[in-house]
């Protein structure tokens, strides 16, 4: 058995060495699930192994090397791989880390997910979340939190939180997230990762539970921009089953070599002079802008008049969906269901009490009253015409520009406890939410750690609509300056064991949700 740490090793050092023989898919599956068994304690990344899926792929792609026909499996081949748990995967529980949806096995397998293994990609697991995707810590999970793995008293952002920590933590090279107002973006920056979400329309939603349909877009978080091109390469493109995805060609690897020398790289004065924006975060912007002028770029101001208002049109427009979205999980449907109910309505009532977190109630009553007769105009209407606004202000800076510079979040990860007020919740996502509700492309790209914090800190790429590549190419770009995303310091493999030592058990200080007969808790 060999003692090479899979979930720390990218896609293409992978394929070489199963195409070398240096080791056997079926090692990779069998060692990686072992390192997290061993480390997962710490993280709470995952929600549930998917043992006999990683060994069936890992079947695959061994007889595919035995026939000489590895090249044909695509170039994702034996990665380790995890997914959201808001994402249907034949078999597995997808849960949405609420109560609601506890004993929930999915009947089928979401696009996404089936597009990563059909790419080769070893199927490890699912992956905490911010209970239906609403938050930005992963602290609203019924199943109790997922630690960073760079500080384990920190949140890992959110609400792809697992979906972040997997990957910084080495347990997997590649993991999926979703992104609704920054839900990817911002866990890729507080656990240092590339993580991209696409420009809305380039991955299929088919098999996502749904938060916000006209803003969610699913992404990859990986440690090198090589990676998260392969993830896309093999994510993107029309899927008949979702009408709101685009038929794509793009090669997302093509460019990357090619550096940005001639490249216009937009900065929104607005968002470096933000209130709450940490002083450590905005010296990181400034670095990264200035190597990508030594390297050859043009940075060029240019103004997003509206996006201001992105905050409060998103928390409009997101309730409102959410809303309609989760009606469905009402008892008999889909969902939780409290039993010793005479009638239908006291049964619904107790269901969803009970089969809610505050987070998840608080999202449903605010679309439930915005969307009432009399509200509607008042609010939601207006919030369109917002929307409208500022994708045109997007629209007229990529008149200068092929790619925007800005920070992700305003600080780095912070602990658990700190922010109990909602609203300044919300606040983490005052850089991100605008490109969603213009429907652009955004990523995180890891510039190393705050000099004040000593924490992970992303910039985020903004891409105009369907150039996803240029944001691309500009990371490729800092990563040849910050090198690729490293493995937290203490889950970097120490010599020939894939275990470091002294971590603590996250389970044994935050204990999950014990739930009655009806929901059995995989905390
Ligand atoms: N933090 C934001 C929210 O709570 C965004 C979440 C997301 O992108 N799913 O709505």
């Amino acid at each position: 058995m060999t003692h090479q740490v899979f979930g720390c090793m990218s896609a293409r050092e992978i394929r070489q060495g199963l195409a070398d023989r240096q080791f056997s898919a079926r090692e990779i599956a069998q060692s990686s699930l072992e390192r997290i068994r061993a480390l997962d304690g710490a993280t709470h990344a995952f929600l549930e192994t998917t043992e006999d899926l990683a060994y069936e792929q890992a079947a695959r792609i061994d007889a595919a090397v035995a026939d000489g026909t590895l090249a044909e499996m695509g170039p994702l081949a034996g990665l380790p791989a995890a997914f959201k748990d808001n994402m249907n995967l034949v078999g597995t529980h997808t849960t949405c880390s609420s109560r609601m949806l506890a004993n929930y096995v999915s009947p089928y397998t979401a696009t996404c997910v089936e597009r990563m293994i059909a790419a080769g990609a070893l199927p490890l697991g699912k992956l905490n979340m911010d209970e239906f995707a609403f938050g930005s810590s992963t602290e609203t999970s019924a199943f109790g939190p997922t630690h960073n793995p760079w500080n384990l008293a920190c949140v890992p952002g959110g609400s792809s939180g697992g979906s972040a920590a997997a990957v910084a933590a080495g347990l997997v090279s590649v993991s999926l997230g979703s992104d609704t107002g920054g839900s990817i973006r911002q866990p890729g920056s507080f656990c240092g990762l590339v993580a991209v979400k696409p420009t809305y329309g380039v991955v299929s939603r088919y098999g996502v539970v749904a938060f916000g349909s006209s803003l969610d877009q699913v992404g990859p978080f990986t440690r090198t921009v090589e990676d998260a091109a392969y993830s896309l390469n093999a994510l993107a493109g029309r899927d008949p089953l979702d009408c709101t995805s685009q038929h794509i060609t793009t090669d997302f690897t093509a460019n990357l070599a090619q550096g940005v020398r001639g490249m216009r790289i937009g900065i929104v004065p607005a968002f470096m002079e933000a209130q709450g924006l940490t002083a450590e975060v905005k010296a990181k912007v400034e670095e990264a802008a200035e190597h990508l002028r030594a390297l050859g770029a043009e940075l060029i101001e240019v103004d997003l008049p509206n996006a201001q208002a992105a905050m409060s049109a998103y928390y409009v427009l997101g309730p409102c969906e959410a809303f309609s979205n989760l009606a469905r999980f009402d008892s008999i449907r889909y969902g939780y269901c409290d039993p010793g109910h005479k009638d239908m309505n006291g049964q619904y009532d107790a269901s969803r009490e009970i089969g809610f977190g505050p987070e998840a109630r608080r999202r449903i009553m605010l679309g439930s009253y915005l969307l009432s007769a009399g509200v509607y105009d008042t609010y939601y209407y207006p919030a369109q015409q917002v929307r409208t606004l500022i994708t045109q202000d997007y629209a007229r800076a990529y008149e200068q520009v092929d790619c925007i510079l800005a920070p992700v979040a305003p600080r780095t990860a912070f602990e658990f406890g700190a922010i109990s007020d909602p609203t300044e919740m919300y606040l983490s996502d005052m850089f991100t939410i605008s490109i969603n509700i213009a429907g652009n492309g955004g990523m995180s790209m890891p510039v190393g750690l705050g000099a004040d914090t000593g924490l992970p800190v992303g910039v985020q790429l903004i891409a105009p609509q369907f150039k996803d590549e240029n944001m691309l190419r500009v990371a490729a770009a800092l990563e040849s300056v910050y090198g690729p995303a490293p493995v937290a310091t203490s889950f970097v493999p120490q010599s020939d064991l894939s275990a470091p030592a002294n971590i603590p058990d996250a389970r044994d200080a935050v204990p999950g949700v014990v739930l009655g007969e009806e929901g059995e808790c995989r905390a």
